[in-house]
């Protein structure tokens, strides 16, 4: 198994911690920590969850969640009237 990061082609081990450490990313290989978590940003990948590949009516129903979750977190209940 090549021990090369997937992302840029550095060997993962005995580089400098400036790219993080080794992970796995199955089924392709490894890669350097800090070239996944980029690649991610860049796929827009959150938990596996591809957004930028949702349709308009599921991003929009993740947005509600997402905001309805920050809501809920930071103790502001849904029965705020906006009128
Ligand atoms: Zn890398």
């Amino acid at each position: 198994m090549a021990l090369n990061c997937i992302f840029c082609h550095q060997c993962v081990v005995n580089t400098d911690s400036s790219k993080g450490h080794p992970v796995s990313i199955p089924p392709f290989g490894i890669a350097h920590s800090k070239c996944a978590e980029q690649d991610l940003l860049h796929k827009r990948v959150f938990k596996g969850l591809h957004i930028a590949e949702l349709d308009n009516e599921s991003f929009r129903e993740l947005k509600e969640m997402v905001l309805a979750e920050d809501n809920v977190r930071n103790g502001i209940t849904e029965e705020i009237d906006l009128f």
